[in-house]
């Protein structure tokens, strides 16, 4: 992709689906469904990244998506996707809060990959939500910010999809420890595909290095995992690599991957 179709492509204005009207209903499965999911995560139990991969784009694409924080995991991932089928549809949850280096890493991956990141934002500008709560959300209330910045996002997003792919590890945390390859989202009413969920993080900083894989230069600075600016510190050696997301909350994780 030459720098200029990149620019365009970058500049393209975000897909944009109106919120559910009332509360979302996540989709539930059938029980042909159900037993079709528990097959294939069985049966893809010891397979590799990209052979997970392939077969969700086998059988979802075009309704298949990944949504990414851009994190290590997620560069990597679409490296696989950029071999395997880069028309996917990938997105980032652009809460407004996140790092500039973040954002600029985006920019890199389309640079490299063709693969162009879309932002999915709230419908109400930062600016706006901090207007109407009297102040910044995070401060107090970070449960209810993730709820508004990213949650409802993705509610958006997940009703024109059928199956969605993250970067998740069972070594990242403990609250990550029993994740399936292939499960179902009842949160999202999606089918939910880890293709590094058996991967270590060893793993994954290895093909960044084999591959020349784009990634956050804030990990070079101390901060193994990397949200929103006001909710990201870095950690010290020993620490759990997570442990600098939401530090002085009881709160590990943003709710995208908790309770389904
Ligand atoms: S990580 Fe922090 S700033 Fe980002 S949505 Fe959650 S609470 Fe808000």
């Amino acid at each position: 992709m030459s720098n200029s179709t990149v620019l365009n492509a970058l500049s393209t204005p975000p897909r944009i689906w109106p919120e559910p009207d009332g509360e979302f209903v996540p989709r539930s499965p059938s029980a042909e469904e159900q037993a079709f999911i528990e097959l294939h995560n069985q049966r893809l139990e010891g397979a590799s990244p990209e052979e997970i991969l392939t077969w969700a784009v086998e059988t979802y694409y075009p309704r298949f998506t990944m949504a990414t924080g851009l994190g290590p995991e997620g560069c990597v991932i679409i490296s696989m996707l950029a071999k395997i089928e880069p028309r996917v549809y990938v997105f980032n949850l652009d809460t407004g809060y996140q790092f500039a280096e973040t954002l600029e890493l985006r920019e890199r991956i389309a640079e490299k990959y063709g693969i162009v990141i879309d932002l999915q934002r709230p419908l109400q500008s930062v600016h706006d939500y901090e207007k109407s709560h009297g102040g910044p959300v995070y401060v107090h209330s970070p449960d209810q910010c993730c709820f508004d910045r990213k949650i409802r996002v993705l509610q958006r997003v997940a009703p024109h999809f059928d199956a969605w792919a993250t970067g998740i590890r069972r070594d990242q945390s403990v609250t990550r420890a029993n994740t399936p390859i292939v499960r179902w989202d009842k949160k999202f009413g999606l089918v939910k595909v880890s293709p590094l969920a058996a991967w270590t993080k060893k793993q994954v900083w290895q093909r960044i290095v084999e591959e020349s894989v784009p990634y956050n230069p804030l990990h070079d600075q101390g901060y193994p995992s990397i949200g929103c600016q006001p909710c990201t510190r870095p950690v010290v050696a020993g620490q759990d690599e997570r442990a600098g997301r939401w530090s002085g909350f009881a709160k590990t994780e943003c709710g995208l991957h908790t309770g389904d």
